[in-house]
């Protein structure tokens, strides 16, 4: 059988020396536990752009629909600021999420528990907290139409609209609680059914879903504003919350923050199985190009190991080796290794890029 494939697409700014480490981390897999995979590299972003003159070209769009999973860095950076909106870096990476339907969008909370003193919130608030938020990422307000803004009388008016089908809030409903039977088995839907008929419809199909398919499932709703103050209060009470695509937005960017820095964050963004039975599937990082430290060998790369251990979890069924990444993370932190965005206020010597990537290396050969 043929290895599985992965694309990898580092794009710009920081995007190219995360990616490195994780190529790394891609060929220990194949060196030392036999799971190797044929591994291809194309541009997307800006870095596209300079060659193409587009921030997608239709070969890598079709070589990304033909992989079993999409890596990719990051787009963006000031030399593009002036181009046109059409062909903006950013528009790469819609066009990768748009073409390949990527419904699901799972963005992790998770706190090692050597950088609990980084959030905002009291230690034993956060101190081994584990969530996910999966928001729906094709459809609602970003998308609904009417939109625009128009003449009314002698003022203008703004309008989007919010819009679900039932089947677009079956599948993402069926994400969750899939996610949920390999986590701890419980699922917290969030709307604003008390205000909005979208709302009710999302509670509705929701828990019909349930009812049908995972009743073995703990499900409870949970209005999206009471779920922002709930996640600051006490995120425990979570395991994974599944909600749309405004609200996914603003509550996974809340919970991802309560675990500190952007230099740890990952994400994957899911869509239908492929023949193979593997979803549709693109891992990145949360951050940016981060063009204040480019080329600098500062930026972290743990956000963007952490999105391929996502990849050995969603896209390969590797959830121990997955485990065994994230604890060799969990060790080389645990050791006081920091990048210099994780350094706190009494200093230290920061590691570089690369640095952090062979401690990570190193970590995963002890845990043979
Ligand atoms: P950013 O995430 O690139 O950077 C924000 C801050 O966090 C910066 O100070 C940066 O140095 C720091 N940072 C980010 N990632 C880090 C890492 N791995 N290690 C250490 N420090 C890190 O956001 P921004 O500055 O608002 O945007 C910069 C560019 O990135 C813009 O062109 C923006 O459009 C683009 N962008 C792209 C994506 C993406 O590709 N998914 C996401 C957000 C922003």
């Amino acid at each position: 059988m043929a290895n599985p494939s992965i694309l990898i697409l580092p794009g710009d700014g920081i995007g190219p020396e995360v990616m490195a480490e994780v190529t790394k981390i891609i060929s220990w897999f194949g060196d030392k536990r036999g799971l190797v995979f044929d591994v291809s590299e194309d541009l997307v972003g800006g870095a596209a752009y300079d060659v193409h003159g587009v921030p997608l070209a239709d070969e890598t769009m079709a070589k990304a629909q033909a992989a079993d999973a999409v890596l990719l860095g990051a787009v963006g950076g000031p030399k593009y600021d002036v181009l046109d909106f059409s062909v903006k870096p950013e528009r790469g990476l819609l066009r990768l999420r748009k073409e390949m339907d990527l419904f699901a969008n799972l963005r992790p909370a998770q706190c090692f528990d050597a950088l609990a003193d980084f959030s905002s919130l009291k230690k034993d608030v956060v101190a081994g907290l584990d969530i996910m938020i999966v928001r729906e990422l094709t459809s609602g307000v970003y998308f609904g139409e009417p939109r625009g803004i128009f003449n009314e009388g002698n003022e203008r008016v703004g309008i989007n609209t919010q819009r679900y089908t039932e089947s677009e809030i079956v599948r993402v409903a069926r994400a969750a609680f899939e996610l949920a039977k390999r986590r701890n088995n419980k699922v917290c839907s969030m709307e604003k059914a008390n205000v909005m008929e979208s709302g009710i419809l999302w509670r509705e199909v929701v828990q019909k879903v349930h009812d049908e398919e995972y009743p073995e499932v703990e499900l409870s709703h949970m209005y999206a504003d009471n779920g922002a103050m709930q996640l600051v209060r006490w995120p425990k009470q979570f395991d994974v919350i599944v909600t749309d695509n405004l609200f996914g937005d603003i509550l996974s960017d809340c919970a991802a923050m309560l675990t500190g820095s952007l230099g740890m964050l990952p994400s994957a963004s899911l869509g239908a199985p492929m023949a193979n039975g593997r979803p549709k599937a693109m891992y990145e990082p949360v951050h940016g190009s981060a063009p204040d430290i480019a080329g600098q060998g500062k930026a972290n790369p743990i956000a963007c190991i952490l999105s391929f251990a996502m990849a050995l979890r969603y896209s390969f069924d590797q959830g121990d080796e997955a485990t065994r990444l994230e604890q060799a993370i969990e060790k080389v932190l645990a050791d006081g290794v920091r990048t210099a965005d994780l350094m706190g206020p009494d200093g230290g010597t920061p590691v570089s890029t690369s640095e952090m990537g062979d401690k990570i290396i190193a970590a995963l050969d002890a845990s043979l």
